[in-house]
Parts: structure tokens; C-alpha cells; sequence
């Protein structure tokens, strides 16, 4: 695998095999990776010639800085897992590489970004809208890859694609879970093992509330009960449990199969997952 920290390199290497006819898949990352970062390499490698993938932790979409500096770092195992998976390049640029000294776009996805994560975390999307963007343009891929895990993420880059114009295809990949049903995350990693039972508790109320939403029941009853098991297990908290239509994330009381999304985050211990599942 070869690495590039720098623009001017990485670009010399993707121009020259450009020119040799060569498709590139490009698959973002903030490092800490696990399988699910892996399946979307060998999405990009099932359907490119030359697999980017790349390392960055960027602090532009963080707005809780707590969270940035406890957000987990392992490149050497990264480097590791991501030659045993046949990733072709790897680029990790640093801060200076990325911003340099200017750092002021912003975006606005109206009220894309304003729900659910955009509500929670101020500013979020912004940032991811910002960084991709500059991957995007560095990289300059024929595809990218991105987990169905940040559901919504998905849908504020799909938007930024079009309203930009970026020559590119974007992939959905779906979310990697461990054998109990838990979304594999780098956040896992700051999990004991006893946080990751209890973390348990996202994908069961996601998967109890698509059963009694497929009942005929609406969110907000359902909710009151996933409330009600999460203020029963101590450590826990729920920040929010929504039904949305699964391509304008418009709030439902109600969901048709297969054109609706439930939503979940919370807090296990002092870390935040989310996850999410279609009805
Ligand atoms: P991150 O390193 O958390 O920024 O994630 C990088 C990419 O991997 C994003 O497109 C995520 O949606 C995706 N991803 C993260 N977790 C999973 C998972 N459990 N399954 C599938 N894709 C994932």
C-alpha cells in the first residue's frame, strides 16, 4: 500500500495512473477502523481499480471537543488492517495539509441538517460537507463509499454531490453489526465490555420499534416505552428516537415499509452511538 501524507504527491500518483486508464474508488475514514470501514473497501475494490482510502480525524465537524480528543487513534493497526484488505493507497493528511490557516466555509443543508444529528451536534454536517468536499477534490474518484451507519450523513453528501456538481457516484454500504446486533463503531472502542451489553439496548429498541411500527403503532406511543426501558438501566441515556421519511428525514407519526427510517442516539456511559435500521 502506498501512503501520501501530501497533495502534491498523492495527485502526481492518481494523474499518472489516470492516465494508464485506472478507475479510482475513494473510501473515507477517521481511522480507529473495524469491518465495517473494511466492507467498504471491498465495496470500492469489487468495483475500482484503485482503492483510496483515507485517515483523517476532522476536528471542523466535531462540536463537542471532549469527544475529538477522546476520539480513538490507532494508525499503526489501521496501516495493518488496511493492507491485509488489499486498500491500494492510503492518505492521512495532517490539520495543516487539510486547512492550513484558512478554515471559514460553511454550508447549510436547510432543514436537512438542522434534525437529528444536525440538532444534536450544531455545526456537524458542516464540517463533513467541508471535509468531503476537499477529498473529493483532491482524490478526484469515480466512486465513494460511505456506511448506511450515518444514515444521515449520507443523505447531506448525496445533497452536496448534486448542489455541486462533483463528477463522482456515491455508494451506500449497509451497517456492519457485531454477532449481538451491535453497529460496529470506532466509539465501541472506549466501551467496557459491560458498556457494550448495555449498548445492546439501541439495536434492540430499533428492532422492537420496527415491530410495533409494522403493527400499526405510531412513534411517538413507541417512544414513550423505549423511554421508559432507558430510564431503567442505569448508565444509559436516550438523546432521541425518530421515524423519517428515508429520503427528506421528514418526521413521521406513522411509516410505510421500505420508504421510512427509525433513528436512533444515545449516550452509554459518556460515549455516544448511533444507529439506525428501515422499516
Ligand atoms: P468514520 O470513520 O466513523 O467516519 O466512518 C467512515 C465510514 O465508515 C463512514 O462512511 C461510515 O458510515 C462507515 N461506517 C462506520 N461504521 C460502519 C458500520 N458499522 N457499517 C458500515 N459502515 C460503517
Amino acid at each position: 500500500m502506498q501512503i501520501f501524507e501530501e497533495i502534491g504527491p498523492i495527485r502526481a500518483y492518481l494523474d499518472d495512473q489516470g492516465r494508464k486508464g485506472k478507475s479510482i474508488g475513494l473510501v473515507p475514514t477517521m481511522g480507529a477502523l473495524h469491518q465495517g470501514h473494511l466492507s467498504l473497501i471491498g465495496a470500492s475494490k469489487s468495483e475500482n481499480d484503485l482503492t483510496v482510502g483515507t485517515i483523517y480525524v476532522n476536528p471542523t465537524q466535531f462540536n463537542n471537543p471532549t469527544d475529538l480528543a477522546k476520539y480513538p487513534r490507532s494508525l499503526e493497526t489501521d496501516i495493518e488492517q488496511l493492507t491485509n484488505a488489499g486498500c491500494d493507497v492510503l492518505f492521512k493528511p495532517s490539520n495543516e495539509v487539510m486547512y492550513g490557516e484558512k478554515n471559514s466555509l460553511k454550508f447549510d443543508f436547510g432543514q436537512l441538517d438542522k434534525v437529528l444529528e444536525g440538532k444534536f451536534r450544531p455545526g456537524h454536517f458542516s464540517g463533513v460537507a467541508l471535509v468531503v468536499s476537499k477529498l473529493f477534490n483532491i482524490i478526484q474518484p469515480q466512486r465513494a463509499y460511505f456506511g448506511q451507519k450515518d444514515y444521515q450523513q449520507f443523505l447531506v453528501i448525496s445533497r452536496l454531490v448534486e448542489e455541486l456538481k462533483f463528477p463522482l457516484q456515491l455508494k451506500s454500504i449497509p451497517i456492519s453489526r457485531e454477532a449481538s446486533g451491535l453497529a460496529l463503531s470506532s466509539r465501541n472502542q472506549r466501551l467496557s465490555e459491560e458498556g457494550k451489553a448495555k449498548a445492546l439496548l439501541l439495536v434492540q429498541c430499533l428492532r422492537s420499534t420496527r415491530d410495533e411500527l409494522l403493527k400499526g403503532r405510531n412513534i411517538s406511543d413507541v417512544r414513550r416505552e423505549v423511554q421508559a426501558r432507558f430510564d431503567e438501566t442505569p448508565g444509559v441515556k436516550l438523546e432521541y428516537l425518530e421515524l423519517a421519511d428515508s429520503s427528506t428525514l421528514e418526521f413521521l407519526e406513522r411509516g410505510e415499509k421500505n420508504s421510512a427510517v427509525i433513528l436512533i442516539a444515545g449516550f452509554v456511559d459518556d460515549v455516544r452511538l448511533i444507529d439506525n435500521m428501515l422499516l
